[in-house]
Parts: C-alpha cells; sequence; structure tokens
C-alpha cells in the first residue's frame, strides 16, 4: 500500500472547498513554488510539481470526482470510470510528468505561469520557454483499476492483468542515442545550454539532450531517441488480504520507463470491491442483519451465523430487542496495517410469525392478559 499525498491536502483546503477556494489556494502556491522564482532549487519544483497535479485534478469537475471516488485519477482510472471498471482492462498512459511543461503552452490544463503571474507582472514574458527539465526523470506511475469479489478482497488473491507501458529501449539502453558519430544536438544548437523560464526569471541552464557538450549521437533507431518502447506486458500481482474499494497495491517498476537513465515508475492496482448480497465492509469491520424469530429473541437462543471464514455460533440473550447489535471478534477482515482483524457486527431483526390457525391467536391473547404493558406510555400515548 502507498500512501500518496492528498490532494487536498496538497493545496490546504478542505473536502468540499468551492472552485475559487482550490483556485486562490493554487495560485497563492504556485506563485510561491514556480521554478522561474526558485532556480535550481529541486524542494521547490517538486512541490510545484505536486501542487500543479493537484490543481490539474481538483480544478477539473470530471477528474474531481473521479479523485473523490478513488483517492486518486488517472486517465486509466477515468476511461474505467466511463466504461465500467473491469478486471484486465488494458491501460494506456499514465498522467506523465515528462510531459508537462509548466510554464509555455500548458498542455495538461490549468493555467499557465503566464496566468499565474499576470496579476503580479504585465507584458514580459510573453515567449515563456519550457523552463527547468531535470536530466534524469523517474518514469511516471500506471494507475489501473481492478474488480475484485467480496471474498477476494477479504482472502487475498493473485490477478495478471495485461498493462500498457513504456519499456526502457533495449538496444540503446534508455539514452536513445545511435551508434552513428557525434552531430550537432538540435536541442541547444550546440550551445551546451538551453534557457529556462522567461521574461523575469530567464536563466540558463545545460542542455539535458547532450549534457551539456554541445554534440551527441544521432538518435537511436529502435527507439527514434526516445529510449523508450511501448509494450503491453502481462504482469502478475499479488493483492493482500483486506483490501477494500480504493486500495492501492504497488507493483514496484511496472511503471513507465524513466528517461535518460532514471528510475522505473510504479504500477498501481486501484481495486474496486463488488458488493456482498449478506455482509457489508466498514473499515476492517463486516457488518450483516439476521433474522430472529419472536420466541428465539423472548427466550434467548443459540443460532448460527454466516461469517466470511464460514459459520458460527451466537448466543443471543432472552429479551433481545430488533436491531440489537453483538459483536463477534476477530471474524471480519484482516488489517492491512497489522495482523490484527475486524470483528464481525450482527444486527438482529425479529420477524413476526404468520399466525392463522385459531389456537395460535388465542395463545396470543393470553399472553397479552398476563403481560400487560403500553411501549408507548413514555410519549404520553395510550
Ligand atoms: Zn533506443
Ligand atoms: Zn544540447
Amino acid at each position: 500500500m502507498a500512501p500518496r499525498e492528498d490532494y487536498y491536502n496538497t493545496l490546504g483546503v478542505k473536502r468540499g472547498a468551492s472552485e475559487d477556494e482550490i483556485k486562490k489556494a493554487y495560485r497563492r502556491l504556485a506563485r510561491k513554488y514556480h521554478p522561474d522564482v526558485n532556480p535550481g532549487d529541486k524542494t521547490a519544483e517538486d512541490k510545484f510539481k505536486q501542487i500543479s497535479e493537484a490543481y490539474d485534478v481538483l480544478s477539473d469537475p470530471k477528474k474531481k470526482e473521479i479523485y473523490d471516488k478513488f483517492g486518486s485519477y488517472s486517465e486509466n482510472l477515468r476511461d474505467a470510470a466511463s466504461k465500467g471498471a473491469g478486471a484486465g482492462y488494458p491501460g494506456g498512459f499514465d498522467f506523465n510528468w515528462g510531459d508537462f511543461r509548466p510554464s509555455g503552452e500548458a498542455e495538461a490544463g490549468g493555467p499557465s505561469i503566464k496566468d499565474i503571474f499576470s496579476d503580479l507582472f504585465t507584458g514580459g514574458g510573453a515567449g515563456a520557454r519550457t523552463s527547468s527539465q531535470p536530466k534524469i526523470q523517474r518514469g511516471a506511475d500506471i494507475e489501473l483499476p481492478i474488480s475484485l469479489t467480496f471474498e477476494d478482497a477479504i482472502n487475498g488473491t493473485t490477478k495478471t492483468i495485461s498493462v500498457r507501458r513504456n519499456d526502457t529501449c533495449a538496444r540503446c539502453g534508455g539514452n536513445g542515442e545511435g551508434t552513428g558519430s557525434q552531430v550537432t544536438c538540435m536541442t541547444c544548437r550546440g550551445n551546451g545550454k538551453v534557457s529556462g523560464g522567461g521574461g523575469f526569471f530567464s536563466f540558463d541552464q545545460t542542455c539535458p539532450d547532450c549534457k551539456g557538450a554541445g554534440k551527441r549521437r544521432p538518435p537511436c533507431n529502435e527507439c527514434a531517441g526516445r529510449g523508450t518502447i511501448p509494450k503491453t506486458e502481462s504482469v502478475t500481482i499479488r493483492i493482500p488480504a483486506g483490501v477494500d474499494t480504493g486500495s492501492r497495491v504497488r507493483a514496484t517498476g511496472k511503471g513507465e520507463a524513466g528517461k535518460r537513465g532514471g528510475q522505473t515508475g510504479d504500477l498501481f492496482i486501484i481495486t474496486n470491491v463488488a458488493p456482498h448480497p449478506v455482509f457489508t465492509r466498514k473499515g476492517d469491520n463486516i457488518e450483516c442483519t439476521i433474522p430472529v424469530t419472536l420466541t428465539e429473541a423472548a427466550l434467548g437462543a443459540k443460532i448460527e451465523v454466516p461469517t466470511v471464514s464460514g459459520k458460527a455460533q451466537l448466543r443471543i440473550p432472552p429479551g433481545t430487542q430488533s436491531g440489537q447489535r453483538f459483536r463477534l471478534r476477530e471474524k471480519g477482515a484482516p488489517s492491512l496495517r497489522s495482523n490484527h482483524r475486524g470483528d464481525q457486527y450482527v444486527e438482529v431483526k425479529i420477524t413476526l410469525p404468520k399466525i392463522i390457525d385459531e389456537d395460535s391467536k388465542e395463545l396470543l391473547r393470553q399472553f397479552a392478559k398476563r403481560n400487560p404493558e403500553n411501549p408507548r406510555a413514555a410519549m404520553g400515548l395510550e
């Protein structure tokens, strides 16, 4: 399980914050952490990516809806949500930070740096260029939804799914270089430096493609210089016992390949657990409702109740009321965080017998005569 930064926390807003509050929070943080304001500051850059990612999702009503449901957002989840999540859904490519340009043309949606700064500065940054691009990039994580039965979620299972991902190119080892002799690097036009930011915050940095040399080999003809090859792979994942809807199961190194030797991202399986006809999950606890007869409730009884690990005995005391709850210790779901198991709560519901024959009716009249009571007396009613 991977704890993931909550988008609402990232922006410092409450769940249920208005569109305007989210926008204001984003703009305030973006001004503070934008790479152009903090050149060379990796922490600020990471922070900026986080807030931009959070804003990208929370500012879009459709993405936000998926995020609020699954606790995360990806295009795979969006597609799956529109089709109905299913196991083995062949995933596409995840939201990829390598393709996100914080300044210049904001491809990933949301306001560009020009928008963020427009009320601070006027003019200047019209030609804002792509800002700092790290030399080494970790590959993006991929998220795929998977449907599980209630029992599989409780007991754990193993699933094999088909994942579309970019793998490191075997021919060039991921550096994107071909085998020919060196030519002038087109990214920096041989300068070895590229300019980051624009307008007020212009600064130069080492060219990420030739690492400052100004020259590089022609691109690898297997991957066209990308360093990665798209492929569909079968991945077998062990789903631990106790997952619930929205649990994230990690398969390390099964995400997108990194760039320029960066680490490969991870694959996250987001579980969607089907409802059960008898049991309901409440965290690690399981709840169910069991019918009992009038006499069982009145006189007490030992009854059989279902649990996820087979039948169990439950003793109900004399005078049990409808709606009363009983606990079966450690008959719930295994906890993902400890060795502990949740409990099962059984709510009893008294079902009245269909009394048709005259003898039984007479017995009940006799019973009523011997036990005169008015349950509405406290309410001042007859
Ligand atoms: Zn290659
Ligand atoms: Zn270069």
